[in-house]
């Protein structure tokens, strides 16, 4: 059972000024306090959510599955801690995902560890729809290679739907026999397929230990094989001499008479307000934590809300929508592997307009997950009989492919402030409007009928479809866009805040288009950059402009 935060450290002694504060202590918080730290900056991060004791994962006991029903479900609308907050997802086909805790939503995560491919930042070149990002798949690359090693990718170089690039650090995790009949069946059809990159160690791996197949990993790695940034990165960064302040939740980011931002009020646990000064402030609370406390940072100078002169704050949110097929066949696969995947297929990834949509879909495949899951994804669809009877048919007898979409920016697809909900400090709940288009429905649809051309090829018994599934809103894209257009876009190339140059936002709100493959890396990849540098033109933060 996850504790509720501690002050950490206790409210009396916690710093007061910073050269960078960062907001939110998940994947792009970690990634930017490490390095900042090592740099030799004075930063301090402030997290709402506290340490989480890895004891509590309860993967590997009979009550794992139920367990994540509740204490450890992605929607913190059915966790409900009080140190989480509400999200009013009513209007949205899709339930926002994310954990608050140290260590942020990669507590949670599956750890598919996917670089965005080089067309995805040139989506309005290649196919006249959307935007083009102002870098390039080259600019992020060196990026890319460090987050690698810094969270311990397990994999294999080669993959030809990518430019070549050096080995994982780690070799890939074992494909296991669902991976094997499912790459049979795919080179039976000609379609590309990889094993997959994960962020977990196949290997003893600074510190962590190996992967142990148990297939848990979404609901929290007890083991310490998959990198949550609790134990890759923060333990780092806080030797360097970042402060970490937990059970710290923001309220408004302060700014001075010249529109530069000053630091952050925050409410500790027991709702006392404090304030911390900072040269320079860096968010890094998630795609719809961000734009929240963009909106509820309103003053005179910026009515509607910091940074958001463009109208762009909140707007364009993507998700990656997402179809499931659960594949029976006629052998004992064992229900264990990593919730990573064990193979990917970017066949269907790029344009072909023949198909009537642009863009594609990523296929993953990987285990079938324990007979609670098989009993809800019975009891959730239209199959008839014996949930008994189904359950005993898949257990260690299926796989899963997962399909996941391109998601197309839309200004409609929005993160707004609750006029009603509020948080326990009293901030805002955000309101979220979500409805995939027609293009990202067409999408997953010719995809599905691909994949029934699969289910021939794999010699499948039987399937069950889940389509148009609302428990996917794990990715929260876009709603701080990147360009370099003060007027189209909220960051620039360095995810700078056009309106106020010593503003960062470097979680996944900058994305320009999503992709349709798992963020972490990119977010992470992007962290890195946008840190480097504000390491490079220190002049920044004591003369701002
Ligand atoms: C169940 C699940 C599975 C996923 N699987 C994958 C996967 O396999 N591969 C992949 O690439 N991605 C996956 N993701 C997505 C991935 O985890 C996120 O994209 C990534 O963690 C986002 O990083 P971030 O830094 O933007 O935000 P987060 O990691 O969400 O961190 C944000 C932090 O900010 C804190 N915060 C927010 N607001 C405030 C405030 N006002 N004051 C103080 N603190 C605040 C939060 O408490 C949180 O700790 C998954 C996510 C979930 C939930
Ligand atoms: S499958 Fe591997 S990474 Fe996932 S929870 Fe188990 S040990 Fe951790």
């Amino acid at each position: 059972m996850p504790q509720a935060p501690r002050a950490d450290p206790p409210i009396a002694e916690f710093p007061r000024d910073a050269e960078v504060l960062i907001v939110g202590a998940g994947a792009s918080g970690a990634v930017a306090a490490k390095r900042l730290a090592e740099e030799g900056f004075r930063v301090v991060c402030l997290e709402q959510g506290g340490w989480v004791d890895h004891g509590d994962f309860r993967g590997g006991y009979p009550d794992g599955e139920l367990v994540a029903l509740k204490e450890f479900h992605p929607n913190p609308n059915v966790r409900a801690n009080t140190w989480d907050y509400p999200v009013n997802d009513i209007d949205s086909e899709i339930r926002p995902f994310m954990y608050n805790a140290v260590g942020g939503s990669t507590i949670l995560f599956g750890a598919q560890w996917m670089r965005l491919l080089p067309s995805d930042f040139r989506v309005r070149t290649l196919d006249g729809i959307a935007d083009d990002w102002p870098i390039t798949y080259e600019d992020l690359e060196p990026f890319y290679r460090q987050v690698d090693e810094d969270f311990g990718a397990s994999g294999l170089a080669g993959n030809p739907a990518y430019p070549p690039s050096p080995e994982p650090p780690l070799p890939p995790l074992p494909i296991g026999r669902l991976g094997y009949r499912a790459a049979q069946a795919l080179d039976r059809l000609g379609w590309h397929w990889w094993p997959g990159t994960n962020a977990i160690a196949s290997r003893p791996y600074r510190g962590r230990r190996p992967c142990v197949q148990r297939g848990v990993c979404e609901t929290g790695c007890a083991e310490g094989a998959k990198a949550s940034t609790d134990l890759t990165h923060w333990p780092l960064a806080i030797a360097a001499g970042a402060r970490l302040v937990t059970g710290a939740r923001v309220k408004e980011i302060t700014v001075d008479e010249r529109g530069l931002a000053t630091g952050a009020i925050f409410a500790d646990l027991n709702g006392q307000d404090h304030r911390v000064r900072a040269d320079v402030v860096l968010l890094a609370a998630n795609g719809i934590g961000t734009p929240r406390l963009l909106l509820a940072s309103q003053s005179a100078r910026f009515p509607f809300g910091l940074a958001n002169s463009s109208g762009l704050v909140g707007r364009r949110l993507m998700h990656h929508p997402y179809v499931t097929v659960r594949v029976v066949v006629d052998e004992d696969l064992g229900t264990n592997g990593a919730a990573g995947h064990a193979l990917t297929s970017l066949q269907f990834y790029e344009t072909d307009r023949e198909r009537g949509f642009v863009r594609g879909a990523k296929w993953g495949f990987y285990p079938s997950g324990g007979p609670l899951a098989i009993a809800a994804n019975h009891l959730s669809g239209s199959w008839q009989g014996d949930v008994r009877d189904h359950v005993r048919s898949r257990l260690g007898r299926s796989f899963v492919l997962s399909i996941t979409a391109e998601d197309l920016p839309d200004e409609s697809n929005r993160v707004e402030l609750d006029s009603e909900q509020s948080d326990a400090a009293g901030i805002p709940a955000p309101k979220v409007t979500y409805h995939a288009s027609e293009n990202t429905t067409a999408v997953l649809r010719w995809n599905l009928a691909m994949a029934r051309t699969f289910l021939a090829a794999v010699d499948a018994v039987d399937a069950d479809v889940s389509e148009r599934v609302a428990n996917a809103g794990w990715h929260l894209l876009g709603t701080a866009r990147m360009g370099d257009d003060p007027e189209s876009s909220v960051v620039d190339r360095w995810n700078r805040a056009h309106d106020v140059p010593n503003l960062l936002i470097v979680d996944g709100s900058s994305f320009v288009t999503a992709g349709a493959v798992n963020p972490c890396a990119t977010i992470a990849a992007l962290s890195l950059r946008a840190v480097d540098h504000l390491n490079r033109t220190k002049r920044l933060i004591t003369v701002p402009l």
